[in-house]
């Protein structure tokens, strides 16, 4: 009996000791070369308009498996306003507290933390910017502030080149916002001339509230501007994000070197990012084809005198949806299939006669990748290449 109690208390202490930790973590792998770091760089904390502390917003990421956070708190008045317990006093809260807060938590997760502020005038051009890399929001803040809120245009322009003499990574946020572009997405003289004077070096082509942004999607690809995702969060990431039901918070996927904010940043200067949202993949082809090729293992290739068996698993939380293309004619193969997150999927590859014997020293099977897009309604185009020899 005395055994039997000893047994029970183990097991009820062990029970507590158990990691009541869930997590949803998402999966990408790395590419040749790079490691592929998820990152949200557009999220709001009580800091401005948001409802969240920025140490969750911190912990929300490590729940999630994210690597880079930036939070781009509103640089303008109302964070004094829903920070100073109502007495509207713009000296008393610094605009770089959300950060500091964020980055001391993010010590001991490994997620890296961008410093940066979003700046905001609601009037058109310029509309929404985000400075990412900033190393003081104050005088940002300050730039758009003494404008005046009767004169938005003007600050907002006063305070992206205040960021910019900083040395900060420009992005141009929801071009696509129906409250600043009701029945067409537009892009601006304004924003021309700054990207021609470099002050606008990325564009949010996803943002959660809007969704993608085919213009902005084909504005990056044209100007060589950076793909940028936000999900532009204000309240706690399970309320905009439906994780039980299986959705993933959209994000930048930046290819870097290594795994530090310096890294982060070449790549951003170097194009080298995509966007994973909504189970769908846009970047350049030669970022988001070698993506493709890591997320597909080839386990086995079965060969009889008239079949193929490939067997695939996708080891990523990125669906793949493959179409066959032009160029594969002497093959009969499944032509539609989506290979699901963490699935494993066999092709079956026969000559045009099924009884006509395999003979080939490879098979080069073609497909148009039906999720991953290199400009806005252009898919990717793949060749699954199987040697026989
Ligand atoms: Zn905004
Ligand atoms: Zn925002």
């Amino acid at each position: 009996m005395k055994r039997l109690l000893a047994l029970l208390f183990g097991a009820a202490l062990l029970a507590v000791q158990a990691p009541a930790q869930v997590r949803h973590e998402m999966r990408v792998p790395d590419i040749p070369g790079y490691l592929t770091l998820k990152g949200d760089m557009h999220i709001h904390t009580i800091f401005s308009d948001g409802t969240v502390w920025p140490t969750t917003r911190v912990q929300e990421c490590v729940w999630e498996g994210l690597d880079v956070l930036c939070i781009t708190d509103h640089v303008d008045g109302r964070l004094q306003k829903y920070t100073n317990n109502g007495t509207f006093s713009k000296e008393r809260v610094d605009r770089n507290t959300a950060y500091e807060l964020a980055a001391k938590a993010a010590k001991e997760t490994g997620v890296l933390i961008v410093h940066g502020c979003e700046i905001t005038s609601q009037i058109m051009p310029p509309g929404h910017f985000n400075a990412l890399f900033t190393s003081d929001n104050n005088p940002i803040g300050k730039a758009m502030d003494a404008a005046g809120s009767d004169n938005q245009p003007k600050g907002a322009d006063d305070a992206i080149r205040t960021a910019k003499s900083q040395g900060a990574f420009m992005t141009w946020n929801h071009p696509h916002w129906c409250r600043q572009a009701p029945n067409k997405t537009v892009i601006y003289e304004e924003h021309e001339k700054y990207c021609k004077e470099g002050l606008l070096n990325g564009v949010e082509i996803y943002n959660w509230w809007e969704g993608y942004s085919p213009e902005a999607h084909h504005w990056a690809v044209e100007k060589g501007l950076t793909l940028i995702s936000g999900t532009d969060s204000h309240a706690p990431m399970f309320m905009d994000i439906d994780f039980m039901a299986g959705e993933l918070r959209p994000v930048t996927l930046i290819f870097a070197k290594e795994r530090s904010l310096e890294s982060i940043r070449e790549a951003l200067d170097d194009h080298r990012t995509a966007v994973f949202a909504d189970g769908k993949v846009y970047g350049a082809g030669e970022l988001i084809r070698p993506l493709l090729e890591s997320c597909l293992k080839i386990e086995r290739i079965v060969k009889t005198r008239t079949k193929l068996s490939i067997e695939i698993f996708n080891d990523s939380s990125i669906p793949v949806t493959l179409d066959k293309a032009p160029g594969s004619e002497e093959w009969q193969m499944t032509r539609h299939l989506t290979i699901h997150p963490f699935e494993h999927y066999t092709i079956l590859v026969y000559r045009l006669d099924k009884n006509q014997p395999i003979e080939a020293d490879a098979a080069d099977l073609n497909y148009t990748v039906d999720n991953f897009f290199t400009d806005a309604g252009v898919r990717l185009p793949w060749r699954l290449h199987i040697d026989l020899k």
